[in-house]
């Protein structure tokens, strides 16, 4: 068995509950798992492993901090970023824009997309993906595989969950017909995915979770029989919700409630569920979703970027709800910078309420322990003896970090903008090493990507 141990390294991580800096320190790791943390200065003395090979990095020009753990995507979207006409659109024209091109994805799109997607993530230090995939077009062989195939051979942690569509345009409901499926298909294969793929173990590398995309594209039913699944497999649900005024106007027009009563009414707030947005919340709403501890996908530049609103993030904390971050799909975000997340969590939550509402100890949990909470992943987003060994390493000589490093090493790496990390471990793996993807080709995925779009996705 293989060792690694990572030298003289500058750790940001969470000790009681609050993030600190600890300088000069040795993190070993074996089997996927960090197994000792100590100064490097007691090395000789200290040293566990007792592995045939120990690969040693040297982390002594590098800050390293939890991998970074996104709680909402669509890893397929990259296929329709930038899309001229809906760069200046709301969320409902958005929406009946892309779904004329999104109705052509097939299998390999939707593989060489979620590649192109999580090397954004990867590159970011993010090295767990939660993948919201709704889309299965009749007549196309798309499926969620497609999504867990790029996420193994890229080393990539995954929450892939299985979403759906039911309600279409001659329902009431948004999609076109074409992009919806039958209840009873959806639930026989939610039901096959998590037979064949979901993995519960506390450092699973895979899991499905299931969900039902937003209450203006599925049917009553399909939720609560989704529900009724997700809890007899002890899989999570997630879903859109609260994201824009459009969405509480439908829900008030068709159910005669706000979105947060409505999934209440639908037994869909608990423990095992984390709902994308939550921008549009009364002082109720917030209420319910903490005293049912549901957890809360916080997606800064996707709100900002549709012009949906400023999620209440101060108050959702101040009850204790459950926050995480996410960076959304990339065709409204149009990027999956998770470090870059962060800093706009607190740039926005600022905008509206002053620099004292949101400390940048608190956007670095939100992307670390935060998100892992939303996930239900107590291993994940720090860096402990028995956590997953998932780790980001960033140069400390970064030009972006150049002054501040002096400064604080935690606000260096919050408050300027960092473009990438130089080193990603994920359950041990290298996944990133001197700035660049290591288990693909990814100058020829990106080629063989563009030229997709060009003849395929392009307007
Ligand atoms: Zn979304």
């Amino acid at each position: 068995m293989t060792a690694t141990i990572i030298e003289h390294g500058t750790l940001i991580c969470h000790r009681q509950g609050r993030p600190v800096v600890l300088e000069g320190q040795t993190v070993e790791i074996e089997a996927g798992q960090i197994t000792s943390i100590y100064p490097s200065s007691e090395r000789s003395k200290r040293r566990n492993s007792d592995a045939a090979q120990v690969h040693v990095v040297d982390g002594s020009n590098h800050l390293i901090i939890p991998g970074l753990i996104n709680t909402h995507h669509h890893l397929y979207q990259s296929l329709t970023r930038g899309l001229i006409c809906v760069q200046d659109a709301p969320l409902f024209e958005w929406l009946r824009q892309l779904y004329q091109r999104w109705k052509r994805i097939d299998y390999e799109a939707v593989k060489a997309a979620a590649q192109i997607s999580i090397a954004e993530l990867q590159l970011s230090g993010c090295t767990t993906t939660s993948d919201h995939f709704y889309l299965f077009p009749q007549g196309s062989d798309a499926r969620i595989e497609a999504v867990l195939d790029a996420a193994e051979t890229m080393g990539m942690r995954i929450h892939a969950c299985r979403g759906s569509m039911s309600v279409g345009e001659s329902k009431g409901g948004l999609p076109p017909d074409v992009c919806t499926q039958s209840e009873a298909d959806i639930l026989k294969d939610c039901q096959r995915a998590l037979e064949r793929f979901h993995d519960p173990s506390p450092g699973a590398m895979r899991r499905i979770d299931l969900a039902p995309c937003s209450p203006f594209s599925v049917s009553p039913e399909l939720l609560r029989d989704t529900a009724v699944l997700a809890r007899e497999r002890g899989a999570l649900l997630h879903t859109h919700a609260a994201e824009t005024a459009d969405e509480e106007r439908y829900c008030l027009d068709r159910f005669k409630m706000r979105p947060i009563e409505w999934l209440e009414k639908m037994q869909w707030l608990g423990p095992d569920v984390y709902l994308a947005h939550c921008v549009h919340l009364d002082e109720k709403d917030i209420r319910r979703l903490a005293d049912t501890n549901t957890g809360i996908a916080h997606c800064p530049c996707s709100n900002m970027r549709l012009g949906s609103g400023i999620a209440p993030v101060r108050a959702l904390l101040d009850a204790d709800a459950r926050v995480g971050l996410g960076v959304d799909g990339s065709s409204s975000n149009d990027g999956g910078n998770l470090l870059a997340e962060a800093r706009q969590a607190l740039l926005l939550q600022r905008v509206s309420q002053g620099a004292e509402v949101l400390s940048v100890a608190e956007a670095f949990t939100l992307a670390t322990l935060g998100s892992a909470a939303v996930l239900n992943r107590p291993w994940l987003g720090n860096i402990e003896s028995g956590c997953v060994a998932d780790l980001a390493m960033f140069r400390r000589d970064d030009i972006a970090l150049a002054g501040a490093i002096e400064q604080d090493p935690l606000g260096a790496l919050m408050l300027c903008h960092v473009g990438r990390a130089d080193r990603v471990l994920i359950n041990g793996r290298t996944v990133v090493e001197d700035g660049q993807i290591s288990t693909i080709d990814l100058p020829t995925l990106v080629e063989r990507f563009n030229r997709l779009v060009r003849d395929v996705f392009r307007e």
